[in-house]
């Protein structure tokens, strides 16, 4: 057993609790700071599947675990927007003028790592009037961000570098170690107070105050503490939908001026919101693992040798649930289990033209397919027996409107795969410090449900490193 005293334990090492790390050290090298983290130190984080196209079931998953969380393997692309519309609602909580300077701030620290200088979406002001218009009669809500591309190679060298200098720094750092449980204690009105954490192998570490950015992945176990400890929450949206694969000429202008296009597209039938999400130019289909279910993802490498023809990008439908029904994250892991169970644990994958047509996508039919699917081990199948109605015409909706805008979208041979899901709906319900309703206990990013992107579960850690050392 450890007595361990810090003066802050951050429970992860994603973005959010890197930069929390980084920035309180930065303001005060007096303080102790212990990082806890699931996964592996970033020199050993490795993904079989990048190389041999088969994914091995690592226990956890490379993708989304270890030095710099879901960072490391992402397409890199840093959204630098100063309205704050994408990526997470940190705006609303810091207020814009202070959500600019931490953007500038937090972008700053990614450029002295080594991220590219250019920046997609600042020029050519007659094609972007003309992607503009062409959505406006679409009925597609253009939202203009800017996009700093990292790009999946050069993220994880310009996190090797933070994680060097987290280190350099003196933060200590404990890989492969699960926080399981908290430490409580009745604070003086009887309220509960957190002391510390306990491991997996049973350490007891103790510190001054917790902060917890264990991003999507450990939403479910933050999810079971909230319910355990009563922390409160808000029933938030759950994002369930799919990934298009299409040829990297049907959406090339958008990629040249944007790099990828923030749309928004509320359906005829059911006037539900569906929306792009990370879109990937000449990029690659990736599957993500949330315990044992493969869901679909996307990344593109910023070496030319490594583009692929294919660009892909989410298509998701954001759905609100209001009482009596409480569990967002039960629902889009319920679908993606149904996914799972048709496919063998695989991520699915249809032509559209099946997709439109009710039925199987089956081996034949993708082989003699006019664009081949990046993702090489997606399973040909049905996701009309996965998806409920009300999804599947929302997706048909919304592609046939994006069609306006990137014609050949809708044709037969473009690419669906399912199910993608974002688990970021358990929203926790913080103060202005981002503490819970437990004194001393700190939440942030995906996982918190406060972020939805890198740079905004960067900028959330910043706010949190300045707030802990009064620079706030
Ligand atoms: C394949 C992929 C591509 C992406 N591409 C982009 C992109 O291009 N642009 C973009 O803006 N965003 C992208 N994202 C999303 C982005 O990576 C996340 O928004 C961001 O990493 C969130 O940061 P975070 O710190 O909140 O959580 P995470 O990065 O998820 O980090 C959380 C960390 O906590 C650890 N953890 C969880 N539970 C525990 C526990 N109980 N004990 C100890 N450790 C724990 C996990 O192992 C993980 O390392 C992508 C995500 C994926 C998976």
């Amino acid at each position: 057993m450890s007595l361990e005293k810090y003066d802050l334990i951050i429970v992860g090492a994603g973005p959010s609790g890197i930069f929390t790390a980084y920035e309180m050290k930065k303001n005060d090298p007096s303080v102790r700071i212990l990082m806890i983290e699931k996964g592996r130190s970033i020199e050993k984080r490795k993904c079989p599947k990048r190389t041999t196209g088969v994914c091995v079931n690592c226990s956890p998953c490379n993708i989304t675990t270890g030095f710099s969380g879901s960072g490391s393997f992402s397409d890199g692309k840093l959204s630098i927007s100063d309205h704050g519309e994408v990526g997470g609602d940190l705006a609303s909580y810091i207020g814009h003028r202070k959500f600019s300077e931490v953007l500038d701030y937090t972008d700053g620290i990614y450029l002295k790592f080594g991220a590219d200088t250019r920046v997609y979406g600042d020029n050519d002001q007659e094609v972007v009037e003309d992607i503009r218009r062409k959505a406006f009669q679409a009925d597609l809500k253009f939202v203009e961000a800017k996009v700093r591309h990292l790009g999946t190679e050069k993220a994880y060298e310009i996190y090797s570098l933070i994680q060097k200098e987290i280190e350099r720094m003196g933060i200590e750092l404990l890989f492969n170690t699960m926080v399981k449980d908290f430490i409580m204690e009745a604070g003086p009105s009887g309220n509960q107070k957190i002391t510390g954490v306990e491991t997996d192998d049973g350490a007891r570490y103790y510190a001054d105050k917790v902060v917890v950015g264990v991003g999507r992945e450990g939403s479910n176990w933050l999810k079971s503490m909230c319910d355990r400890y009563r922390i409160d929450t808000q029933v938030g949206t759950v994002d369930i939908g799919c990934r298009i694969e299409t040829d990297a000429a049907v959406t090339a202008k958008i990629d040249s001026i944007f790099y990828e296009a923030k749309l928004v597209y509320y359906t005829k039938t059911f006037d539900d919101k569906v929306r792009t999400f990370c879109w990937n130019p000449r990029g690659e289909v990736s599957e993500e693992k949330y315990d044992e279910l493969a869901v679909a993802n996307g990344h593109s490498y910023k070496d030319e040798a490594l583009k692929t023809k294919n660009t892909n990008f989410a298509l998701l439908v954001s759905k609100h649930f209001t009482e009596p029904f409480n569990s967002p994250i039960e629902y889009g892991l319920y679908i993606a289990r149904l996914g799972n169970m048709l496919s063998g644990n695989k991520v699915l994958v249809q032509r559209y033209g099946d997709f439109k047509r009710g039925r199987r996508t089956n081996q034949e039919r993708l082989v003699k397919n006019n664009i081949q699917p990046t993702l090489r081990d997606a399973v040909p199948g049905d996701l009309s027996l996965v998806l409920p109605y009300r999804l599947m015409l929302d997706i048909v909706e919304s592609i046939e409107a994006l069609d306006h805008l990137m014609p050949g979208l809708a044709g037969d041979g473009t690419l669906i795969y399912g199910v993608e899901v974002k688990f970021y709906s358990n929203r926790l319900v913080v103060d202005d410090t981002f503490q819970t309703n437990i004194e001393n206990l700190h939440v942030l990013g995906d996982g918190a449900g406060l972020t939805r992107g890198l740079m905004q579960a960067s900028m959330n850690g910043v706010c949190m490193g300045r707030m802990l050392t009064g620079t706030w």
